[in-house]
């Protein structure tokens, strides 16, 4: 039986990336060979990786002036190849969750780093945002989405400094107004690919700015000169990235994806809201994450998280442990995941209530 499948990452993907890449692990479109078996540098491959990057670039509007590019080391890698490519003396962060403090830690490697604003003294359950980024900073980095605690970042908004996101649990959830960031990044295994790949959107006026040398591999202009074929990709996962786009484009592209994703996530938080036993992590509706709905037991019944956890598995829903670091629950409703899926969830939270 298939399951319903809320994990955190890697995730659920499209039914069409898996049977399209079986496919081509069986016979690489009509080319007599695996894709596990083919040359990066083969003709076959070379249109793969250009149609992701033009793919990636239709479905989000990247405007003129900016390159996509796929590299490997996910997100984390990046936490480091962003301030080595962009941060001369000075960076503003802000921190909103574990990604970000990984990210903060990274950068103080590289330069002075102001966090305009934490939300640690509330374990990160909320989105800071009385803050002032300076002026002077050279970037100013964000988390769009906080996978751990479920917060989100839902509006592209204006700051005097160019301004990055680490969108790795978000990326093709709702349309983004790409020219408000000068660089995006994201390991694809949360709503794209299998693990393996991670997207780089960066726009290409802020690179070359630094003083410092930096590694081939490192400097973004390599990947963006060599179309993202400086070195050996992971050709089957950039193949399954592209099958993912493909999928999204057909049903609509990310407007679609945002109305499905707010109807999935108001199905949940809703009956998370009405019901007896649970409750919300995040207090503030407009904080909430509608990727990953974090949510608890509430004091006078903690002792049924376990069972509640049990019953849903019986059900055939696997993924609902909440974080290690968060406890109670956490369901990811990653694009991919399906309206009927929230509400089997639903239904079996009103199930486990009724038995109590
Ligand atoms: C999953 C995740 C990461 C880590 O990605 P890796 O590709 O495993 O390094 C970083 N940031 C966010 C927001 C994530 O959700």
């Amino acid at each position: 039986m298939k399951k319903h499948n809320f994990y955190a990452g890697p995730s659920i993907l499209p039914q069409y990336t898996i049977d399209k890449t079986i496919e081509a692990i069986k016979d690489y479109e009509g080319s007599g060979l695996s894709v596990l078996e083919i040359s990066h540098r083969s003709k076959e491959f070379d249109r793969t990786m250009a149609d992701a990057a033009a793919l990636f670039k239709d479905l989000l509007s990247v405007p003129d002036g900016y390159s996509v590019i796929f590299v490997g080391g996910g997100a984390s890698t990046q936490f480091f190849h962003v301030p080595y490519n962009l941060l001369q003396t000075k960076a503003a962060y802000l921190d909103t969750g574990a990604w970000s403090s990984k990210a903060i830690k990274e950068a103080k490697l590289f330069g002075d780093v102001d966090v305009v604003a934490s939300s640690a003294d509330k374990n990160y359950t909320y989105i800071p945002k009385d803050y002032v980024v300076p002026a002077d900073a050279d970037y100013f980095h964000i988390t769009s989405n906080n996978t751990v605690r479920g917060t989100e970042i839902r509006k592209d908004f204006d700051v005097p400094v160019p301004l990055v996101a680490d969108m790795s649990s978000d990326i093709f959830s709702r349309p983004v107004d790409v020219s408000k960031y000068a660089l995006i990044y994201g390991g694809a295994q949360k709503n794209m690919a299998p693990a393996g790949v991670t997207f780089v959107v960066v726009r290409e006026d802020i690179l070359g700015k630094v003083d410092r040398p930096l590694p081939t591999m490192v400097d973004y202009r390599t990947h963006i000169k060599k179309g993202s074929l400086f070195n050996t990709p992971p050709v089957v996962v950039v193949y399954a990235a592209l099958q993912t786009m493909k999928w999204l484009k057909d049903l609509g592209g990310v407007e679609v994806m945002e109305k499905r994703n707010i109807e999935k996530s108001n199905l949940l938080y809703e009956e998370i809201e009405r019901s007896k036993l649970f409750r919300c992590t995040v207090p503030d509706p407009e904080d909430r994450s509608r990727m990953n709905a974090t949510f608890l037991m509430k004091d006078e019944y903690q002792d049924l998280t376990a069972d509640f956890l049990a019953f849903a598995a019986e059900r055939g829903m696997v993924g609902l442990k909440g974080h290690r670091d968060a406890g109670g629950f956490r369901a990811s409703l990653y694009n991919a995941l399906p309206l009927e899926s929230v509400q089997a969830l639903v239904d079996c939270m009103k199930d486990f209530e009724a038995k109590h």
